[in-house]
């Protein structure tokens, strides 16, 4: 089953021309709602995966009182009014180990051994480090800790039965795995994994392997853009690279809509004559040519067809990569049902210097000196997708005008916290 979108959904209001980036991406916000199903699957699938609702821990974490060190358990009563003296307490016998809790109850004014992971035994509440102590002739003799509980892990303090151990919408990472068996969970309400289908479009496109003829370009997005697709968690739909031919692409479109939930494209989506994917989603599906005042970027369309959502991502690899990060990876995100994902910003220090005009948002390949000051790529060009991986992350302009010199606070979005 799949949740239908409003065919108006990316509408621009009347006179709208060139979108600033903020208010495309609180449009996507907007518009776009979860379309995945939910599934129960066991912890040990749950990796990768959304969480389709709040998972409640089943029990308190830890589940007992427990020593936190190795040393001697013993009731903070038992030191009496002077809790600074030397304390000389008999040792009871036996002790306290993780699996291994000691059944009796220590009584006030005695002290029992106890390894770290044991509960507490019945009668105590505070430990004293080994190392701090000493035992002879059955007695141990130590300057107290600080004080009453000290070295104890209170039952339910990391979490309690009940709580919210994690929340819906979140996608599970390694330490979340941790967390949930940890609470007593061994399976999860998750989201099936989203489908994304690509599509590549353009005459001059042949195939990696493909002998090359005058003219010809490899056809670097859709491997890029399916690559990224999985990096997101997602499931990728081939839709091969087409010819600019509108049945062709039409032909793709429509395997795309019935075997996937959005659609990501390449090429052919400006006004040209050329521009199939921008015509034909006007002719026969929804579009909005949107004019997103970024750079890289221009243009992008987006529409439905048959229902589903189409990116008509720029056919240059370097701001289709971009746009992908910013733009797809947040929307798709939401349509697989996860929280709404802000990409992971840090303000650092430029490295380089730059004279940049009001307009329109600009994103810098860029990397991290061992100074932590951003670089940026020696070229601009949006044809230069080695600088893609010379960089490990965008340097975000704002808006408006600013310049840059070295030293300049400057966004930098490592590629590490969009994908
Ligand atoms: P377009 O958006 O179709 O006008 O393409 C813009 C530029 O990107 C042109 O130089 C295309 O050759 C190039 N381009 C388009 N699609 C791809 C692709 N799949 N792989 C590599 N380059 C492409
Ligand atoms: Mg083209």
């Amino acid at each position: 089953m799949k949740a239908r979108l409003r065919d108006d959904c990316f509408a621009l209001p009347p006179g709208v021309d060139w979108t600033p980036v903020d208010e495309a991406l609180a449009r996507l916000r907007g518009s776009l709602t979860c379309v995945t199903d939910v599934e129960t699957v066991p912890i040990s699938a749950a990796l990768d995966r959304i969480l389709a609702a709040d998972v409640f821990a089943a029990r308190d974490n830890p589940p007992a009182a427990n020593s936190a060190i190795d040393g001697y358990a013993f009731a903070w009563s038992s030191l009496g009014p002077d809790t600074d003296a030397e304390a000389n307490l008999p040792l009871q016998t036996g002790r306290a180990a993780a699996g291994h809790p000691f059944r009796g109850t220590v009584p006030d004014g005695h002290a029992l051994r106890i390894l770290t992971g044991a509960e507490l035994p019945a009668g105590t509440d505070t430990v004293v480090l080994q190392e701090d102590a000493s035992v002879g002739a059955g007695r141990v003799r130590f300057r107290p800790p600080r004080k009453s509980g000290a070295n104890a892990r209170g039952r339910g303090e990391d979490a309690g039965s009940g709580e919210i151990a994690l929340s819906s919408g979140r996608r599970l990472e390694p330490e979340d795995i941790a967390r949930l068996v940890a609470v007593g969970v061994s399976q999860v309400p998750v989201r099936r994994a989203l489908r994304v289908a690509v599509l590549s479009t353009g005459d001059e496109l042949i195939q990696a392997g493909d002998e090359a003829p005058q003219g010809a370009i490899y056809d670097a997005n859709r491997p890029m853009l399916s690559a990224l697709v999985q990096r997101f968690g997602f499931e990728t739909v081939d839709l091969g690279a087409q010819s600019d031919h509108a049945d062709a692409i039409r032909a793709a479109l429509n395997k795309g809509a019935a075997e996937s939930d959005a659609i990501l494209t390449t090429g052919g989506a400006s006004a040209g004559d050329e521009d199939h994917i921008s015509q034909l989603l006007r002719t026969e599906g929804t579009v909005t040519t949107w004019r997103i005042a970024v750079k890289p970027g221009r243009p992008l369309a987006l529409g439905l067809w048959r229902g589903v959502p189409v990116f008509g991502l720029p056919g240059n690899p370097v701001a289709a990569f971009v746009c992908a990060l910013i733009f797809a990876r947040p929307a798709l995100a939401a349509m697989a049902g996860q929280d709404w994902q802000e990409p992971l910003a840090v303000t650092v220090p430029a490295a380089f210097s730059k004279a940049k005009k009001p307009g329109r948002r600009e994103y810098l390949r860029a990397r991290l000196t061992p100074e932590g000051a951003a670089e940026v790529f020696r070229s601009e060009g949006s044809g230069l997708i080695g600088g893609l991986s010379w960089s490990d992350g965008l340097v975000e302009l704002p808006d408006g005008a600013i310049d840059v010199s070295p030293g300049t606070p400057v966004r930098y979005l490592p590629f590490a916290g969009l994908r």
